[in-house]
């Protein structure tokens, strides 16, 4: 918001032209400068002839589960791609919205298929971190996405799926592809932006980390900050290192006291995710060690049973054996869920966000989804 009020006072235009792109990019999410109609047209001009540009990440692909997820490719402005979940926890109908790809929904209003929904976004093409369970691993890291690509993701599934403000019925969770707290600035950046331009609450966005210990501790100072996530994943060290090689750099140790320190707000709890690989990590004895690395903390677990896939080593343990993890730790007073897969059937959901279509040099895409 200021960067645009600069922009505006620099060159010339009264201070008020900055709120008014500003509004125009996030709040009517539109596409071009010659559509921002608030401004005069010579002023359009001559941002466009300065080299300005506006624009929403292209929606390259759509991919529709049958329970309402829908997993977007997007492309952005170098062709780089990212993926981007759309996840409406309907009231039971099948909503069969935003099937039709490459639609154009111009001011549409909202379809009420749905009370409230989460978008899943990316922070990073590809990701640094190598858990051995997780997809978006296998691609390594590209780059960063900068703050008006991750908002720019938000904004392009809400045109989509022709939601207007108010958005107090929209979580947003940075749990796509990348590590948000490898990409702090722009993520933080990311989070205003949301917060003051796209009108989403703080309390509506979680982030979560594989554990990049000093980010933690910069996140809990910051004034406006989502909820925080931890992804946990292995019960002690051995284990951990096993599945997050990560936990090499910061042990179970570190990790947990900068959970036990982060200043949590009022009624606020900490999320741990714990990724249930059978036979690896999903023991009774596990689940009774993670309550003992949780306790006195005020914190609340998601048990996400593996999303599975042929190149990962991993395999899916028993409804069984996920309930009996879960119920130790009930019974030892930590509140834990079992997390519904979603989207699936599409690779939508956790850790199965990979680039799915590759670009070949002719333009034309071809689909490498497998299995
Ligand atoms: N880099 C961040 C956010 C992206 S991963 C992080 O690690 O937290 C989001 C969540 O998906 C993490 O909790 C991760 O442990 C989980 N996850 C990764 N691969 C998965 C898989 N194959 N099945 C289920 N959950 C997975």
């Amino acid at each position: 918001m200021q960067e645009l009020t600069n922009l505006a006072l620099g060159s010339g235009q009264p201070a008020y032209r900055g709120q008014q792109l500003f509004d125009a990019i996030y709040r009517q999410k539109i596409d071009r400068l010659d559509q921002v109609s608030t401004l005069p047209l010579e002023y359009r001009v001559w941002l466009t002839e300065q080299g300005w540009r506006v624009g929403l990440p292209k929606i390259d692909r759509k991919f529709s589960s049958s329970d309402g997820t829908v997993r977007y490719l997007m492309e952005l402005a170098d062709g780089q791609t990212v993926e981007t979940v759309w996840m409406p926890e309907g009231d039971g109908g099948e909503s069969g919205d935003g099937s039709e790809a490459g639609e154009e929904i111009e001011g549409g209003t909202a379809p009420a298929t749905w009370r409230r929904a989460t978008i899943c976004v990316s922070s990073q093409v590809g990701c640094a971190v190598s858990c051995k369970f997780c997809f978006t691993a296998l691609l390594g890291v590209k780059r960063n996405l900068e703050a008006g690509e991750i908002v720019g993701q938000i904004a392009a599934v809400l045109r989509d799926q022709g939601v207007e403000p108010p958005l107090q019925r929209v979580n947003i969770v940075f749990m796509g592809m990348g590590e948000p707290f490898l990409n702090y600035e722009n993520f933080m950046k990311s989070v205003r932006l949301l917060a003051e331009g796209v009108g989403i609450p703080e309390s509506r966005m979680t982030v979560s980390t594989a554990g990049i210990v000093p980010r933690i501790y910069d996140f809990g100072q910051e004034e406006l900050r989502p909820k925080l996530a931890i992804s946990l994943n292995g019960s002690n060290d051995a284990l951990r290192s096993e599945v997050m090689p990560l936990n090499r750099k910061w042990s179970l140790a570190e990790l947990m006291k900068a959970a036990r320190e982060f200043p949590l707000r009022a009624r606020e709890r900490l999320t741990f995710e714990y990724v249930l690989l059978a036979g690896v990590n999903d023991a009774p004895q596990q689940a009774r060690e993670v309550v003992e690395l949780v306790r006195g903390i005020r914190a609340k677990i998601n048990l996400i049973a593996l999303n599975p896939g042929a190149e990962l080593p991993y395999q899916t343990p028993e409804q069984e054996r996920v309930l009996g993890f879960q119920r130790i730790l009930v019974a030892a007073g930590i509140p834990a869920f079992v997390r519904r897969p979603r989207g699936r059937d599409i690779f939508a959901a956790c850790g199965q966000l990979k680039r799915t279509v590759e670009v070949t040099p002719a333009g034309e895409s071809k689909s490498t989804l497998s299995s």
